[in-house]
């Protein structure tokens, strides 16, 4: 089985003869992770674009495979970081967010590094971390449909100052999962941004147009902070990876749990108490958890059993709601926050 190589490859300046003539002939030239620099204009200063972290989110990596071609020159040196070309080029390309046996990448930004994939993650930091970016943005695409916005470890005035390059809206999450964020905050002002869909178009122009800005802008740092709608302290909705999850408009029989797969509609609404996200199946609520940061489980406090519907308990604001029930297995359902009604 192929895994993730344990080291970048290193280029400077690719040729367009190194790049192709779309985002699937660069990741076919890449072949492999790759840390590619370009010079500035202001050789003094640094930023930095970290792309496919998940091997299915494209946004990114057509933006910068555009930002390389049409030869921009940045205001500053340019680093970008296209991680997971393994994972893309698996087949069918870009559909993979990691390979089956291997973990999300997004999550290997931690020790110990005993796996290549770590050894890799480890190496980006380490590069980073040398480099020491004035900026560091990390391109996602979310699984299911959702207004963009940025998440990141704090709320400082220099991270507002990235996320709102990119949207209004700014979620920092205070869980150690692993992800590149957690690992590089020290280092840099560090946004993760969620363009979007990962087949919606308008993922792809706001990243093109937000990084060519990000990339070309002479300062970052000299304009007043706009309002975010900042959400803090983000609770996960679990459930146990062993579960039957479905999502529908119908209930399967074999199912635990079943949401309706208009969830994600409910992206960054305000969702009042009383509302029926989906239907309990066999197991009722057992292996569902509502997980802070503390590792506390708050599941009861917010959800419970109204008629056989899964129902909210409190007002509450969803947000990385996705459809996917392998992503909602494996990483988690959704998050939120509770809100004043
Ligand atoms: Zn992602």
């Amino acid at each position: 089985m192929q895994q993730t190589p344990n080291k970048l490859e290193v280029r400077h300046s690719p040729s367009t003869a190194d790049l192709g003539d779309n985002h699937i002939e660069f990741l076919h030239r890449l072949k492999a992770p790759t840390w590619i620099t370009v010079d500035g204009k202001d050789r003094s200063r640094t930023r930095a674009i970290v792309t496919l972290l998940h091997g299915n989110e494209p946004s990114g990596l057509k933006a910068v495979h555009t930002i390389l071609r049409e030869r921009l020159v940045p205001a500053t040196n340019l680093i970008i970081v296209v991680a997971a070309v393994n994972t893309a080029l698996h087949p069918p390309i870009l559909s993979h967010r990691f390979l089956p046996w291997e973990e999300d990448f997004n999550r290997c930004f931690k020790e110990p590094c005993n796996t290549s994939q770590r050894q890799l993650a480890a190496e980006i930091e380490s590069r980073l971390t040398d480099a020491a970016p004035e900026a560091i943005v990390d391109t996602h695409n979310t699984s299911a449909h959702s207004e963009p916005f940025a998440v990141a470890v704090n709320d400082h005035l220099s991270t507002q100052q990235i996320s709102q390059m990119f949207s209004h809206k700014l979620v920092v999450i205070d869980q150690h999962l692993g992800t590149l964020i957690e690992k590089t905050s020290d280092v840099s002002p560090v946004v993760t941004v969620e363009f979007g869909g990962l087949m919606d178009p308008s993922a792809d122009q706001l990243a093109f147009e937000s990084l060519v800005s990000f990339v070309t802008k002479q300062h970052l740092f000299n304009t007043e902070p706009a309002p975010l709608h900042i959400l803090h302290h983000p609770i996960r909705l679990e459930i146990d990876e062993s579960s039957e999850i479905h999502y529908s408009s119908s209930v399967q029989d074999d199912a635990d749990l079943t949401i309706v797969n208009t969830i994600d509609q409910l992206n960054f609404q305000t969702v009042k108490a009383g509302t029926n996200i989906g239907w309990l199946g066999r197991t009722g609520l057992d292996g569902m958890r509502a997980v802070n940061a503390q590792g506390d489980n708050l599941f009861h406090e917010f959800f419970h059993d109204v008629s056989g519907f899964l129902t909210t308990k409190q007002q509450l604001t969803i947000f990385m709601a996705t459809t996917d029930p392998y992503i909602a297995r494996k990483d988690c359902l959704l998050y939120f926050t509770p809100t004043a009604p």
